[in-house]
This record gives structure tokens, C-alpha cells and sequence, in this order.
């Protein structure tokens, strides 16, 4: 590597805020054929807002006390809208005793002397809850791109509350830059396959991995890579910090995490997903002129 072809690949990404840790990162970026994105916060805003209630047996505003009473407790994005949503319905505050967190599936905790539980399938399931009675509004909800998330009150399934998060401005022409480049857009993400499918659809991405546990993620960017693909993954969360470290090019993208940052070996700083193509593009640059 020319020293004079490395600090113009990084003067050039800095001044974006595309900031390579180091020459080899540069090197490998012009290599990579395949980008992993989380979805959540990388190819959306990651500012989910609640659009869908639906109470069954409970009505709305009981519903909502008893959620955002769990979800206060919550560190989840998702949690935060489910807070936010009641608190503009005026639903009463309530108190939650005994929360437990379950990372990529939940949360749960008493309120009003009453177990609620508010998650994905796996967490109903893993309670031996019967989803039967909300399992349609449910997968049309998804089959909308919002996530649906379940909620079960004494053992019961007790409603379905819907969350957006729209997609990043410049998320679908990133994906049709990379393609057009020649390399292929993968979306990982612990969100449910049905919600996922359809945001990477309105994107142009064609490989889905959705109900991906967080502790798993690295594992999935290393199959990839055993199936010979040189894997960048983007992510923004301390969540994807273990698969940033695992990929060939990890990727932080947003100003935000330390967590994110730290393993990576570039990062973003714009959280703007065009920057992605350009700083494999910029990877590319370097390499033409060290030859
Ligand atoms: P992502 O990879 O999109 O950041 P997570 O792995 O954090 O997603 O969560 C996966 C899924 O688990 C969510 O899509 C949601 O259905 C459920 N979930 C996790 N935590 C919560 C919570 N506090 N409230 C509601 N649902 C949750
Ligand atoms: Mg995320």
C-alpha cells in the first residue's frame, strides 16, 4: 500500500465523516462482495411509532396502562413508542414489579397485580401462550411492514400493538448502489420474517435473515463468510457489536454507540446508508492507485 494512496482514500472518506481505523481497512473495503445491515436503526430511522391497538378481552386504555407500565422499564426503541403512544392517549400510569427483560424477545413484569407480557412469538410460546385469538390481526399487521407485537395479560393473549419505523431517506438507493456495484445487500435483523420481507422488498434487497437473536448475529455474518462471501456489516447498536468484530469490514454506522464503534473498522458518522457504497467505492479508489 502506497502511503500517499491511503491518505487520499481517507482524507477523502473523512471529509463525508467516513472514517477508516486503518490502511488495511481501506484495503479490505475494496474487496467486500457482500454488505450485511441491521435493520432496525441502519436501514430505518429506528424511531418506531405505535400505529395499530388492538385490546382483546381488556379494553385499549387498560391495555396500554398495563404495557407502557412494563415498557417504562425497557431499554428497547420499541418500548420507548409503546411509553410515548399511551402517554398521549392519557392512559393511567401505572406501577410494574418484578420486570424481566428477554433480549430479542421482550419484557414482562406485574402490574396492578396482573402478569403482563409484551413480545414476539417466541416469548408467548416459551410462556405457553395460545396466540390463536389475535394470530391474524397479527400476521396482516406484519404482512404492513410494521412489527406486531403480542401482549398477554394472566396468561392470556390480551392485544397486538403495531410499531412503524420508516425507512432511512436514502436507504433504497444505497441498496440499488451496492447491486449496482456488483454486490449483494443482505438484511439481518431480530425483527419477525413477515415485517422484515416487506421492508427489504420496498428496499430492493433479495436475502432476508430476520429472528435473529442478538448473540447469533456474528454467527450468521460467519456463515456467509464460510460460503466465501467477504462480508461488511453495518449495524448501530451494541446489540451488533459481536458481528461488526466478526465481519471482514465491520461497519458503525451513527454517531451514537461506543459499544458499535469500538469493534468496528469503519465507521459512519451521518448514519446516511449512501455512505456505504461510497466507502467501499473509496476502498476500490485506494487500491486502483497501489497498484
Ligand atoms: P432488532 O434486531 O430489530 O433490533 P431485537 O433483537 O431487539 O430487534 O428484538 C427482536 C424482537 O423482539 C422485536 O422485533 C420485538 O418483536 C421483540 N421485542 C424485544 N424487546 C421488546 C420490548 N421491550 N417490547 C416489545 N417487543 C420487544
Ligand atoms: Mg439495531
Amino acid at each position: 500500500a502506497t502511503p500517499t494512496a491511503v491518505m487520499v482514500g481517507t482524507g477523502l472518506g473523512a471529509r463525508r465523516g467516513i472514517l477508516f481505523k486503518n490502511a488495511s481497512a481501506l484495503e479490505t473495503a475494496a474487496r467486500i462482495d457482500t454488505v450485511v445491515m441491521d435493520k432496525t436503526g441502519t436501514l430505518t430511522r429506528g424511531e418506531p411509532e405505535v400505529t395499530d391497538v388492538i385490546a382483546r378481552g381488556t379494553g385499549e386504555n387498560e391495555l396500554l396502562t398495563l404495557t407502557a407500565a412494563v415498557e417504562r422499564e425497557s431499554e428497547h426503541p420499541l418500548a420507548a413508542a409503546v411509553v410515548s403512544y399511551a402517554a398521549a392517549r392519557h392512559a393511567p400510569r401505572a406501577r410494574a414489579d418484578n420486570f424481566r427483560n428477554v433480549p430479542g424477545h421482550g419484557a414482562g413484569a406485574t402490574v396492578n397485580g396482573r402478569q403482563v407480557l409484551i413480545g414476539n412469538r417466541k416469548l408467548m410460546a416459551d410462556h405457553g401462550i395460545d396466540i390463536a385469538p389475535v394470530a391474524a390481526q397479527r400476521a396482516a399487521l406484519a404482512s404492513t411492514g410494521r412489527t406486531a407485537v403480542l401482549v398477554a395479560v394472566d396468561g392470556r393473549a390480551a392485544g397486538v400493538i403495531a410499531l412503524a419505523d420508516a425507512a432511512r431517506d436514502t436507504a433504497a438507493g444505497a441498496v440499488a448502489a451496492l447491486h449496482g456495484a456488483g454486490v449483494r445487500a443482505v438484511m439481518l435483523t431480530g425483527d419477525n420474517e413477515a415485517t422484515a420481507r416487506r421492508i427489504a422488498d420496498q428496499l430492493g434487497i433479495g436475502t432476508v435473515i430476520a429472528e435473529v437473536l442478538p448473540e447469533d448475529k456474528a454467527a450468521k455474518v460467519a456463515e456467509l463468510q464460510a460460503a466465501g462471501r467477504r462480508v461488511a456489516m453495518v449495524g448501530d447498536g451494541a446489540n451488533d457489536a459481536p458481528a461488526l468484530a466478526r465481519a471482514d469490514l465491520g461497519t458503525a454506522i451513527g454517531a451514537g454507540t461506543d459499544v458499535a464503534i469500538e469493534p468496528a473498522d469503519l465507521v459512519l458518522m451521518r448514519s446516511d446508508p449512501l455512505d456505504v457504497p461510497t466507502a467501499l467505492r473509496i476502498g476500490k479508489g485506494t487500491l486502483r492507485k497501489m497498484r
